[in-house]
This record gives structure tokens, C-alpha cells and sequence, in this order.
């Protein structure tokens, strides 16, 4: 059984039910994660606030040379934590090494906190008084993620909080929990005191134990949409600030203009990149003005090119998904496209995949999906790709924006009018020109739209500065 880390001391939580980690790519069970409840909540709670006392008012310079530390020891052990990711989660090593690598990049960000946490002063604001404000850290922040990138989203959360001097309760996803516990490792062997970062393993129970502790002040969540909408509710109920970033249906639009070769492969990343478990897949693919015939075939074409299989094993381009059951659930995804009049160009349902160990199921596309099917609204979060037409990029913007996520749109174009409209018309708050994957650098917030996201400051960026530190505004006059 794996344990918690409380108070800089691991302890498995007795009493109380687990759950299995599995090896996705063969099926088997590799650990058990225990459910923990309310009590082991408090302890994790009562630690970090106590670690609060000392570490909220510690030098900023003592905190960066630990975060510097603690980076060069992500860096000394990235390709190890790149093959717990692909071990547990089942995407590929190189899909695994770009998710460590988009981690530390936060903690590269974090390092740079004594200049990020500046306050700012404005002298005179009238005869003789002046004016400043401070930031200061707001408190215990308890961060909950989810399984798609088990390095890189505690990363999104922990290095920039506690920067800012607050301390941390993680809540790593039950299914992928093996990350966040060597992320707390190398934390401990950097050097910061106990308390700073506290793990606690579980599932709603544990979520819930968290968004009603009075000793939590702030809240980071990643997940799907309604148990995102559900943190945010209950998080501010409790009076808490939150955080809360969602689902998603990522819409790709290739213009007559777009140069296909550059095109195609971004889209089939895009699509199947991480078995398409990922927030930024796009999910349906418009074909504008014309464009869909040509698309369509060189899209199926290299699909049908592609390798399942298991993810440490070399020339594999899409591993296994996370679950059998959430396979089931992509399965029903598939087979309701068709029920609704898609046609299957690919057809990933194939006994090669499904027949074998492991959770694999093959890339699908699906062709003239029509923005009534579910396949053009609805979050599959498998590799499934939908195709659609639209007669003008107006109408296909139109149609996007009718879509309840807005998390990432991109656009494939050799025309900067129509990338313009593009940018300015479509409701996602995360675009690519020419990009598949729209993820923006850590330096600037992952800014989900709509119900893709609930809270007003995204996660990382200076977003994320503002969101863990509260400003205290001086007027002095002398
Ligand atoms: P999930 O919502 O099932 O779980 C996320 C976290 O919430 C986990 O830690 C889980 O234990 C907890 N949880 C689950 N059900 C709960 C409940 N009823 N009450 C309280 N807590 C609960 O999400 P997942 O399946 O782990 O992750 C995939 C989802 O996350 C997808 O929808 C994906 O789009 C989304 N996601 C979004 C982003 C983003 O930045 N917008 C990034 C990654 C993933």
C-alpha cells in the first residue's frame, strides 16, 4: 500500500480501503492506494498549517535556493519519473518525458519568485502619503488532480504556492498516484521543512474531507467538468478561493488554404497524442470551404499507420487507455457516433487491440459527424477523432462556439485574415495557428473558457501568482 505524507513523515493510513493501481498496457495490479477520510484530512491539515507558522515568513531567498535545489534534482531524475508516468498512466516514454518536461518548466517559473512576488508602490498619491501593496500568502492550498498527467499537473500547483509561502495538502488522482509520491521525495530531499508539502491518497471522500476543512484557504482543482463544477460550488461555499479547470472539446479547423503537410501529422497528435487523454486533444476536426475530401483520406491514411501498444516499448504511437471501464465508455462514444450517422473511416475496434492484455483500443475517426451528434459536443477523452464541414469559417466558428467547453481551438491556414477572425470570433480561451496543441508555456495561465474552466485566476502563470498570494494595500502618511 502506498502512504501519505504528513507532516514530512510517510505513513499508510490504517484501517481504511484501498484501491488498485494498475499497469494499464498488461492489466496487472502494481499497488494498492489507500481511501483516506476525514481523519487523516486533519492530520494533513493540522501539519501544514503548523509548517504555515514558520514557512509563510521565511527568507524569499532561502525559498528559491531550495526551489533551485529541488530542480536540479527534477532534472537528475526526470527519465525515472517519465517511466513511473509511463508504467501507471500507459502513455508512451516520449509522451511521459514531454509531460516532466512541461512540469518543471513551472518549477523553472517558481524560481524565479523574489522578483514574481514583488508588491508595487506609488508615492504622492496625495500630499504627503504614499501608497504600496504587499503580497502575502493566503494560507493551507489543497491541490486535487487528475490521472492524464500525474508529473506534470502537481507540478502546475505545489512549486509556485509554495514559493509564495503558502503550504500544500495534494490530493493526487486515485488512479495515478505513483507520480505526486516521488514529486514528494525529491521535495523532502531538497531540503524543505516537513509540513510544506503534505500528500493525502483517495477519492471523493477525501475530496470532500478537504473542500469542508476550515484549516484550507485555498483551492486547486484539474478534472472533468462536473466534478470541477462541483469543487468550485463547494470550495466557495465554504468560503474558500478556487481554482477549477475542467473538461473539454477541442474543435481543429483546416482552411482550403492550409498546408496539409504540416497540417495532418499536428492533427493526428493532436487527436491521439497520450491515447487522446488529454484536455487539449482536438477532438473534431472541420474541414472549411471544401477542404474535407483531401483531409479525410491522408487524415485515414496515416492513421491506419499508426502503432498501439505498450508505451515503454520503442516505435509505439498510442499506448493503452487508463481503465477497462472507461474504454467501455469510449467504446459507447464510438458505437453512438455511428448509431447517430457518423462513418467510421478508421475503425479502432479491432480484436488486435481489444483481444489483449492491457486496455488498448485502436485510433478511430469518424466522418460526417454533424453538430447535432454527440460526437461533436460531448468529451470522449479517447483516441477518437470526429470529422465535420462547414461551408465557411464563419459557420464553423458559429458551430464551436455552440459547444459548452471552451478550452482550446486551432486553426490551419496560410491566411492571416482568416487566422484573425479566428482568434478574435472563437470562445476558447487557449488558441493555436498552425499549433495542434495549444498549451501555453508556464509563464502564462492554461486559460480554459467556459465550462472548461470555473474561477477567475488560471493555474500557473502570473494567473497563478495572483491566485496564491492576497494583496495587502498600505496608505502611510509620515
Ligand atoms: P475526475 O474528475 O474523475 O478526477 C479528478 C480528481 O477529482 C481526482 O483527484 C478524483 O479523485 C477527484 N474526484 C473524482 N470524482 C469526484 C467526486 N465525485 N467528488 C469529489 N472529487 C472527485 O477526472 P479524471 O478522469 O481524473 O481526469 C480527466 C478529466 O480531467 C477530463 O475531463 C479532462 O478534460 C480533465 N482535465 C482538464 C484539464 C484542464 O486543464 N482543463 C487538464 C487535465 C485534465
Amino acid at each position: 500500500m502506498i502512504a501519505n505524507l504528513v507532516g514530512g513523515k510517510w505513513s499508510e493510513p490504517s484501517g481504511r480501503e484501498s484501491l488498485p493501481v494498475f499497469n494499464p498496457a498488461t492489466g496487472e495490479v502494481i499497488e494498492q492506494v489507500p481511501l483516506s477520510g476525514a481523519q487523516e484530512v486533519e492530520r494533513a491539515v493540522e501539519a501544514a498549517l503548523k509548517a504555515y507558522a514558520h514557512w509563510s515568513v521565511s527568507a524569499i531567498g532561502e525559498r528559491a535556493q531550495l526551489m533551485f535545489r529541488y530542480k536540479a534534482l527534477l532534472e537528475t531524475h526526470a527519465e525515472a519519473l517519465a517511466a513511473i508516468v509511463t508504467r501507471h498512466h500507459g502513455k508512451t516514454l516520449d509522451e511521459a518525458r514531454g509531460e516532466v518536461r512541461r512540469g518543471i518548466d513551472v518549477v523553472d517559473f517558481a524560481c524565479g519568485a523574489p522578483t514574481l512576488l514583488q508588491g508595487r508602490t506609488l508615492r504622492a498619491v496625495s500630499r504627503e502619503v504614499d501608497q504600496d501593496y504587499y503580497r502575502y500568502p493566503v494560507g493551507v492550498v489543497a491541490g486535487i488532480t487528475p490521472f492524464n498527467f500525474p508529473v506534470m499537473i502537481p507540478l502546475w500547483m505545489f512549486p509556485l504556492a509554495v514559493m509564495a509561502g503558502n503550504t500544500f495538502v495534494l490530493k493526487p488522482s486515485e488512479r495515478t498516484p505513483l507520480g505526486a509520491v516521488r514529486l514528494a521525495e525529491l521535495f523532502l530531499e531538497a531540503g524543505f521543512p516537513e509540513g510544506v508539502l503534505n500528500l493525502v491518497h483517495g477519492a471523493q471522500e477525501t475530496v470532500d474531507a478537504l473542500l469542508s476543512h476550515p484549516g484550507v484557504s485555498a483551492v486547486s482543482f484539474v478534472g472533468s467538468e462536473p466534478v470541477a463544477r462541483y469543487v468550485y460550488q463547494q470550495a466557495a461555499r465554504n468560503r474558500k478561493r478556487v481554482q477549477a479547470a475542467g473538461g473539454a472539446k477541442n474543435h481543429i479547423f483546416v482552411m482550403p488554404d492550409a498546408d496539409l503537410s504540416l497540417a495532418i501529422p499536428a492533427i493526428l497528435n493532436s487527436a491521439f497524442g497520450n491515447a487522446g487523454e488529454r484536455c487539449l486533444a482536438g477532438s473534431v476536426a472541420v474541414a472549411i470551404a471544401g477542404a474535407g475530401k483531401a483531409l479525410v483520406e491522408r487524415l485515414a491514411a496515416e492513421t491506419r499507420k499508426l502503432r498501439v501498444g505498450p508505451g515503454d516499448q520503442s516505435g509505439i504511437d498510442i499506448g493503452p487507455l487508463i481503465r477497462d471501464e472507461h474504454r467501455r465508455r469510449v467504446l459507447g462514444h464510438i458505437e453512438r457516433g455511428i448509431r447517430e450517422g457518423a462513418r467510421p473511416v478508421v475503425d479502432g475496434r479491432d480484436d488486435a487491440y481489444l483481444g489483449r492484455a492491457g486496455f488498448f483500443l485502436g485510433p478511430t475517426i469518424l466522418d460526417q459527424v454533424t453538430a447535432e451528434m454527440a460526437a461533436a459536443r460531448e468529451e470522449i477523452f479517447g483516441p477518437v477523432l470526429s470529422v465535420a464541414d462547414a461551408a465557411q469559417l464563419k459557420d464553423a466558428i458559429a458551430q464551436a462556439n455552440r459547444v459548452e467547453y471552451g478550452n482550446m481551438a486551432a486553426i490551419f491556414t496560410d491566411s492571416g485574415k482568416s487566422a484573425r477572425e479566428f482568434r478574435e470570433r472563437i470562445e476558447a480561451g487557449m488558441v493555436g495557428i498552425n499549433v495542434g496543441v495549444a498549451q501555453p508555456f508556464a509563464f502564462y495561465p492554461f486559460s480554459g473558457w467556459k465550462s472548461s474552466f470555473y474561477g477567475d485566476l488560471h493555474i500557473h502563470g502570473t494567473d497563478g501568482v495572483d491566485f496564491y498570494t492576497r494583496k495587502k494595500v498600505v496608505v502611510s502618511r509620515w
